[in-house]
């Protein structure tokens, strides 16, 4: 049975095929010669339109006034999908169920009344659905409110590259060489990339490395009967290793990281129960770990496990780091880290249940320790690590190693040309512990001298440092609407014309040219 859907916001509708993507609709009406994109009173141009930057520019269209604008620049010819969505395979599945997933906080079942519709009323609240179906839902979200504010929304698909101050306004310099000017500037960049683990031995030109996993043609060039070496043993590294089998590979996965430990799954029976007593938590680290041992033990004689106090406590892992002093967090990310991430972060059972027997019979193999030599041979690599356990350097002979060390949070490390250029120009800098980027508690990136920017800001995984879990939907959800509240705010205090529309130096017409920054 369908649920009742709250009058809060239209319901994401299932459109024609024709006009289901932003590309095909765009273009549609460019062709109709429908929609013609001006701006006037303020623009907002968010960077990156993977979840975080698509569901914004949603919410901000939905609650926008007509002297509103958004620009939303993506590079990928997609929007809505970003990383974790864009996969093609379709036993990658999420790993929230779905009554958890609605892109909107104030309106918890959105998501599951659209993937009702989409799938069929069999849908359940605890079904773990796949994720490509989820960027399809994400990009529909946006197409429901493009429609309804046409003139008022622009896609730019290019990448970012930098951010110079224009007076009141910013200019974002594009890698086509144009620049977009608007009032207020929202990063949604995402993870940042993965950067390569220290391979002593490895040359650059090595051709049985694969440093990025997600790369379209990453798994490419697998032959059923090869063995490989996934580095890394997290959500990254099951995915590689779904991806691979349901391609038809059907060789040795070995999967090595420093503690080889593998992310939990999920139960399907799992309690909605939440544990009581989280008024106060202990300010150490050590303490919160015997605090939830204790929870534990409490929950196992209540007829629950583990997952019911690691759950219980999401609602409250922002403001547990938050108070934890600076050395205590420190303890944390050094003792701790693994084993929260594999139990925080878990597997959908279905894909938990098919690891589990591949394990059993062997096809997947489990090392723990530390690499110290990578040798590409003519016919594979060979790698020498030290197994954590015995301390004996042990090795392993594969085809090719596949980097799933998963994304760096340092953001020094990171290659990015939009992220150097904000650093090098000390409009933003790292926070204390390399975890992402320095933010104020609304988000606004804070420069190299402490100054919170009332003109630039960043949701999802870059305010790490801050929150600590801020990667996943029902996190960033939260974010996104207190951004767009106080980006609503801000822009009706300072509602003048930004000066690029007025001289119309970035509006553009409707069409090909909007469109055509190498729209796929
Ligand atoms: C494999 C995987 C599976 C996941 N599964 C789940 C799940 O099941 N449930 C859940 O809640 N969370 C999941 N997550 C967490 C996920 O990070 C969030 O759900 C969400 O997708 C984050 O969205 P985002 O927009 O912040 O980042 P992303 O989705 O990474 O999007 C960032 C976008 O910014 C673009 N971009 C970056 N820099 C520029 C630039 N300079 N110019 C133009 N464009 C740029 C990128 O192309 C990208 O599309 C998963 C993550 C991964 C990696």
């Amino acid at each position: 049975m369908l649920l009742n859907e709250p009058n809060t916001r239209q319901s994401t509708s299932l459109l024609p095929a024709s006009t289901r993507s932003i590309n095909s609709y765009l273009r549609v009406q460019a062709t109709h010669g429908k929609r013609k994109s001006r701006r006037y009173g303020c623009t907002i141009a968010i960077i990156g339109g993977g979840f975080s930057g698509t569901t914004l520019a949603a919410q901000l269209l939905h609650g926008a006034t007509a002297s509103l604008s958004v620009v939303l620049i993506e590079r990928r010819p997609y929007l809505g999908r970003g990383v974790a969505y864009a996969t093609r395979c379709a036993a990658h599945l999420l790993n929230v169920p779905a009554e958890k997933m609605s892109a909107f906080g104030d309106d918890p079942t959105h998501f599951l009344r659209w993937a009702r519709r989409r799938l069929g009323p069999h849908v359940e609240p605890c079904d773990f659905l796949p994720r490509s179906l989820y960027g399809e839902y994400v990009e529909s979200a946006l197409l429901e409110e493009v429609r309804q504010h046409l003139g008022q929304f622009e896609w730019r698909h290019e990448e970012a590259c930098a951010i110079t101050c224009a007076g009141e306004s910013l200019d974002i310099l594009l890698h086509n060489g144009e620049a977009v000017r608007a009032d207020r500037v929202v990063l949604a960049l995402g993870n940042f990339p993965p950067s390569d683990p220290l391979l002593p031995g490895r040359s650059n030109l090595c051709q049985r490395y694969v440093p990025d996993p997600w790369a379209e043609n990453a798994l490419d060039h697998l032959t059923p009967a090869d063995s490989i070496l996934l580095i890394g043993s997290g959500l990254t590294s099951v995915d590689v290793a779904v991806a691979a089998r349901t391609r038809g590979f059907k060789g040795t996965i070995h999967i090595l990281s420093r503690h080889g430990l593998l992310p939990k799954g999920h139960r399907l029976s799992a309690a909605r129960a939440s544990i009581c007593g989280l008024e106060s938590f202990p300010p150490t680290a050590h303490g919160l770990l015997r605090w939830v041992r204790r929870q534990t033990e409490t929950a196992e004689v209540r007829g629950f496990d583990w997952r019911l106090v690691v759950d219980s406590l999401r609602p409250f892992t922002q403001q547990i780091w938050q108070s934890l002093p600076y050395a205590e967090r420190q303890r944390f990310l050094r003792h701790l880290r693994p084993y929260w991430e594999v139990h925080r972060h878990r597997l959908a059972p279905e894909i938990d249940v098919l690891v589990a027997s591949e394990i059993s019979s062997g096809q997947i193999l489990i090392h723990s320790g530390r690499i110290t030599a990578f040798h590409e041979k003519s016919k594979g690599v060979e790698i020498t690590y030290r197994d954590r356990k015995s301390g004996k350097l042990e090795s392993l002979r594969v085809e090719c190693a596949f980097n799933c060390t998963g994304p760096e949070v340092d953001c020094r490390k990171v290659r990015d040309p939009l992220l150097k250029d904000l650093l090098s120009r000390k409009l933003a800098c790292p926070s204390p512990l390399f975890l992402g980027l320095q933010v104020s508690e609304a988000g606004a990136l804070i420069d190299s001298h402490g100054r919170a920017s009332d003109l630039i800001y960043t949701i999802g995984p870059a305010r790490k440092g801050a929150l600590w879990e801020t990667t996943a939907v029902p996190e960033i959800r939260h974010q996104i609407s207190e951004l767009a509240n106080h980006l609503f705010a801000s822009c009706v205090q300072n509602n003048s014309p930004s000066p690029g529309s007025a001289q119309g130096a970035v509006t553009t017409e409707a069409g090909v040219e909007v469109l055509g920054h190498g729209t796929a």
